[in-house]
């Protein structure tokens, strides 16, 4: 069984090609940007078998083709470690790619498990440096290094994804740190752009929740373009989403 907040049919937004999202309730960190507050619950969202899921991806197979498959979103899905590993060991089987979106924050076998069974990880990187994470985040971002560097050692391809955040972590101090760091990664393909969104913040007003951001707007297009620019010193091929 997993804990599924709801599934995206035919997204274009996590992965390459054509895919079917899976979107896991539950997260263990606070992100102050989060869009999605109705899925920090872990114990929200409905129970879904997952062999659901696997009819529902043999039914979309046909459209995959030869990029796309089955990515597995959240909340946070490394919560789950233990049906994902069994879920993408199925998806294998019948020939679906998998990808993994995760935050990185969990280092645990069984996480690592399923990374090797991961064939595209999406590694969202917060903020490089530890201090600020703390502030974005609530949490140390040690763990997501070292799962990118556990990524890296298992020579399997990873997309790098980074929301944007005026303020936060637009400065350029920041993206040149953040390419330092991984300038040497041989498994990064790709490193997505997010540009910060205020679409999820009416969410929190129906969950009586308090917004912190609520002073931070989008990246303007020359934010976006300046972090472009210089990701691109760094990261092979550098996309904004
Ligand atoms: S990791 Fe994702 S789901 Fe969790 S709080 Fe951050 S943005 Fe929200």
């Amino acid at each position: 069984m997993l804990r599924v907040h709801s599934i995206e049919t035919f997204g274009t937004h996590d992965g390459p090609g054509l895919r079917l999202v899976v979107f896991l309730q539950g997260c263990n960190i606070r992100c102050l940007y989060c869009h999605n507050p109705d899925l920090l619950d872990r114990e929200g969202g409905k129970l879904m078998k997952r062999k659901e899921i696997i009819e529902l991806a043999e039914k979309q197979k046909e459209y995959f083709g030869e990029e796309g498959g089955v990515t597995v979103s959240g909340g946070e899905p490394t919560l789950q470690p233990k049906g994902l590993n069994k879920l993408f060991r199925s998806l294998k089987r019948r020939g679906i790619k998998t990808a993994l979106d995760t935050n990185g924050m969990i280092t645990s076998d069984e996480v690592k498990k399923l990374y090797k069974k991961t064939d595209l990880l999406l590694l969202d990187v917060k903020h490089i440096d530890e201090k600020m994470h703390i502030k974005l985040t609530g949490a140390s971002n040690r763990n997501v290094l070292e799962m990118a560097k556990y990524r890296e050692d298992t020579g399997k391809p990873m997309w790098i994804r980074y929301v944007l955040v005026p303020g936060w972590n637009d400065e350029e101090k920041y993206l040149r740190l953040l390419g330092e760091y991984f300038k040497d990664y041989k498994t990064i393909e790709k490193l997505e752009i997010l540009p910060y969104h205020t679409l999820g913040v009416y969410k929190y007003k129906e969950l009586g929740m308090k917004y912190k951001l609520s002073k931070v707007n989008p990246p303007t297009s020359e934010n976006i373009e300046n972090a472009r620019k210089i990701l691109s010193e760094y990261f092979t091929e550098v996309v904004v989403k």
